[in-house]
């Protein structure tokens, strides 16, 4: 199966010649030339990769990210007009896995597209599916489910989620879980955890079913590996 690209790109011309070059190496494409119709079809079409302007009408392209992000981990290589320093620092800190400025030699464009597919590749390798009784989760392709079935979860959901699977069995302090999901870096309050633990019963206990995620008076929270 190629890989699909998502070009998202107002300027007719380059977004023309980019998906020429790479329907030429193989690739299948789709573009979008504004920022709503880009973030849309990023959403609910199945890309291995978007490529994605700043400076787009509608939405900006960094506004494309923050929002995509909230959903979706699919790789994002921003495209950032020459001297835009502030552009490359916003989309590398909100998540693009790479970027190229303009102008750009298509032979360049493609090796960042290789490596930024390899390292995806490479994370599927590394990160197989994880499972706590009836609940999976699978990081390469950023997808969860309970016995089969699709859970939606936010970036940040999904991030908390798999952190608590990779550590099964283990109580997973506030502070811990903290550092995983949020960095070292993060100042604010330390009950996000709690909200956000929260959002993720919200989404995943439901009556009919053992509790997921357990509370451990005084110390944090744990999933079991069996599920119950
Ligand atoms: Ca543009």
């Amino acid at each position: 199966m190629p890989a699909r690209i998502l070009i998202v790109e107002d300027e007719a011309k380059i977004a023309r010649f980019v998906e020429l070059e790479l329907e030429h190496e193989g690739y299948d494409t789709a573009k979008a030339a504004d920022g709503r119709t880009g973030l849309d079809m990023a959403l609910t079409g199945r890309f291995d990769l978007m490529l994605l302007d700043v400076m787009l009408p509608g939405l900006n392209g960094l506004e494309v990210l923050r929002r995509l992000r909230n959903e979706s981990a699919m790789p994002v290589i921003m495209l950032t007009a020459r001297d835009a320093v502030m552009d490359k620092v916003s989309g590398l800190d909100m998540g693009a896995n790479d970027y190229i400025t303009k102008p750009f030699s298509i032979e360049e464009l493609l090796a960042r597209i290789r490596a930024v597919l390899r390292t995806g590749a490479a994370a599927e390798k590394k990160d197989p599916v994880l499972r706590c009784g009836a609940l999976t989760l699978d990081p390469a392709r950023h997808t969860a489910a309970y016995g089969g079935e699709p859970i939606t979860l936010t970036y940040k959901e999904f991030a908390l989620l798999q952190s608590l699977m990779e550590n099964a069995d283990i109580v997973q302090t506030r502070e811990a879980l903290l550092k995983q999901v949020w960095g070292y870096d993060y100042v604010g309050e330390t009950n996000v955890v709690d909200v956000y633990v929260r959002y993720l019963r919200q989404k995943i206990d439901s009556p009919f079913h053992a509790k997921v995620i357990h509370t451990v008076r005084g110390l944090g929270y744990v999933i079991k590996r069996g599920g119950k």
